[in-house]
């Protein structure tokens, strides 16, 4: 199909890009009326529609491809689960104050925006393009009362750039007390108000709240999904009949109390994520279908190359990045695969998608290997997927808190048979002896290893024995109250914790960065916007457009019926509006397709078929077009194909 459309006549501008979201109501600040609070959003109908649309593909790029168990566990989550997991002493961001507004800023982003504007200083003082996120940062600066770096274009010495270059290239890695040391050697201030900021402080993230009449059970708001498929893990693996590998899969919201949500949808306080947590054998990471991904390549930035102080990733397959140790083991990378093929499929622009490693202070301490899929729009690379190897972390720690075994038991093709020195005691003559201390006798020889064990054994067959608890007390055995065998052990059960492999998804954050990649205008005329959605996902799939109301009514019904029997979600528009500003409007909400009734469908049941990006248009028997147009809404056919079906539409037709 020669398309001869130039998507990249107009450079990108955010500014039309919003006010267009929000004139159509993809989404728009949550209690308006109210003034709001930041950081929370409502989604209206195109933005649902487009939500729930991605919603989909994932359940069948994910849940139902791998055969995958869903759940929908509860967001209010009582306190001891969270400080089970570590969330309640851990999930926090370093925050710093203003010194004298007491305005509260996240330490990272403010070194973060402070550095890069400065860097965008420098360039255009150089006369060079900035980047972006650069540019991104210097308007949000001059936007202020920016007293401290003003954004007047700044150059710098070399030295300083590459600094701020290396810090930037690893900005995740920094600790809060590092960060408040950047701020100190930077001479970074608010640059709201070019005060001083204080030692940076964690901030946990989650809501508390309580549950119960008298509020007897201290609870929070999920941060993430996670926790409900672990809590649920016994029954999922008895679903699954005792096996593993298997994954459950949950989409639902979460909630974070961030510290300054100014990034529209990218940073928000209540989201929804799509968490799949994968159960595996420690022993064991290869995945069975990792050779339908093998060939897949991918940008890889890993953490050598972000300690090194650069931002450029290598290309490689994922085959290639398993087989050298980049990406920890084939479970993982197959994940990674599998991310990167649904972001590619939705629309996601596969040049300005990258895979970031977890750098080691960033990464949580239990975690073996982490790879973020990171997308590139306006203010930089952003985190939209996470896709970690949490090893036994979560299943260990909950079961030791609450006694249930998050365990599977496989039975052993062959039974291992082991010998063993095994202790026996005399609990009756032993309480007799020890009395309250009895627990501390029994845990100590317990505890005890197998060299330990033959030695107290000849010990105590010279008459008695003098053991040490773990807190230095001694205690006197004899034959009588202790007896020490080796027996013969025959075990068919193999018990094990199974690692968890968790790919997790902030579905804000890829809708947002889908509607970026998607924003265009036309070149003749840069108001006339057109968001070239993918079919899979475009709100509604085709716009029918009548050419004036009552006379096509019947038409219209017959249209709209056939459609909606197919399957295909379509609108009409019938305004007084021209068909070109209908079209128009339509683009501006990334509908692929648009059929138009006239005078000649009256008289010929002729209907011509318009697709968005090209305008091209497309003639034929109205039976035939919808034929076509539900072939191309279920993907079964391209642009180009339908072109070959139909007649090309050249504003002629035949009418007496
Ligand atoms: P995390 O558990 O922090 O790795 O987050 C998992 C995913 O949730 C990220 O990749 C983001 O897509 C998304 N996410 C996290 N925090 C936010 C937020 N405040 N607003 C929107 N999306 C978020």
């Amino acid at each position: 199909m020669a398309t001869g459309v130039n998507k990249t006549a107009h450079a990108f501008d955010k500014t039309r890009l919003e006010g267009m979201l929000l004139r159509r109501f993809f989404y728009a600040p949550a209690f308006e009326i109210y003034r709001g609070v930041a950081g929370l959003y409502d989604y209206g109908p195109p933005g649902s529609s487009l939500q729930a649309n991605i919603i989909n593909e994932w359940r069948k790029h994910f849940i139902i491809e791998e055969g995958m168990l869903e759940i929908d566990s509860t967001i209010l989550t009582p306190a001891p689960v969270f400080e089970t997991s570590g969330h309640v002493a851990r999930f926090a961001d370093w925050m710093v104050k203003d010194t004298k507004t007491g305005d509260v800023l996240r330490a990272d982003h403010l070194v973060k925006n402070v550095l890069e504007a400065r860097l965008a200083g420098d360039k255009e003082a150089r006369g060079i393009a900035a980047e972006p996120k650069e540019e991104e940062a210097l308007k949000k600066q001059s936007k202020r009362k920016d007293k401290a770096a003003k954004a007047a274009p700044v150059k710098l010495s070399d030295e300083v750039a590459a600094e701020y270059e290396r810090i930037l290239a690893q900005i995740d890695n920094y600790s809060g007390p590092e960060l408040g040391q950047l701020c100190r050697d930077h001479k970074i201030v608010n640059p709201d108000t070019g005060n001083e900021v204080t030692e940076p402080q964690p901030f946990n993230l989650m809501f508390t709240t309580s549950i119960g009449p008298t509020g007897q059970h201290p609870g929070y708001l999920r941060p993430e999904t996670a926790q409900g498929h672990f809590v649920n893990f016994q029954r999922l693996l008895e679903f699954n009949n005792g096996r593993v590998p298997f994954a459950s899969a949950q989409i639902g919201r979460s909630f974070r109390n961030e510290i300054s949500p100014r990034a529209g949808l990218l940073r928000v306080r209540e989201f929804t994520m799509a968490e799949i947590e994968h159960f595996v054998d420690p022993d064991d990471k290869r995945h069975e279908r990792f050779n339908e991904v093998r060939d897949v390549e991918l940008n890889l930035l890993d953490r050598h190359t972000q300690a090194a102080g650069s931002s450029a990733p290598k290309r490689m397959t994922v085959g290639e990045a398993v087989g050298k140790g980049v990406i920890a083991n084939e479970t993982l990378g197959y994940f990674v695969a599998r991310i990167y093929l649904f972001l590619t499929k939705i629309g996601i622009n596969p040049k300005r998608l990258r895979f970031r490693q977890h750098m080691a202070n960033e990464m949580a301490h239990y975690a073996t290997d982490c790879w973020d899929a990171e997308i590139e729009n306006s203010t930089g690379w952003t985190e939209c997927v996470g896709c970690a190897d949490r090893a036994a972390y979560d299943l260990t720690v909950h079961a030791k808190r609450t006694g249930a075994p998050l365990v599977v038991r496989e039975a052993l093709k062959e039974p291992i048979v082991t010998e063993k020195e095994v202790p026996e005691f005399n609990k009756k003559l032993m309480g007799k002896t020890f009395g309250k201390d009895l627990p501390v006798v029994t845990q100590t020889v317990s505890t005890m290893s197998e060299e330990e064990l033959i030695k107290l054994k000849g010990q105590l067959a010279q008459g008695e024995a003098v053991i040490k608890s773990a807190d230095g007390r001694e205690f006197k055995l004899t034959p009588e109250i202790l007896t020490i065998e080796r027996q013969t052990l025959k075990q068919s059960i193999r018990e094990f914790t199974p690692n968890v492999i968790e790919p997790s998804f902030g579905l804000g954050r890829i809708l947002y960065t889908l509607l970026e990649h998607s924003f265009w205008s036309r070149e003749q005329d840069a108001d006339r916007s057109v968001l070239s959605l993918p079919v899979v996902v475009a709100p509604t799939k085709v716009l029918i457009v009548p050419l004036s109301t009552k006379k096509f009514d019947e038409l219209v019904q017959e249209v709209s019926s056939k459609l909606r029997k197919a399957g295909v979600f379509s609108r009409v528009d019938d305004s007084n509006q021209s068909i070109g500003r209908r079209y128009a409007r339509n683009d501006e909400l990334g509908t692929p397709f648009g059929v138009t009734l006239d005078f000649a469908s009256l008289q010929n049941r002729t209907m011509t078929l318009r697709e968005r990006d090209t305008t091209e248009q497309l003639i034929g028997g109205i039976d035939e077009v919808l034929a076509v147009v539900v072939d191309l809404c279920n993907g079964a056919i391209g642009w180009g194909e339908a072109c070959e079906r139909l007649e090309r539409y050249t504003g002629q037709q035949n009418v007496d």
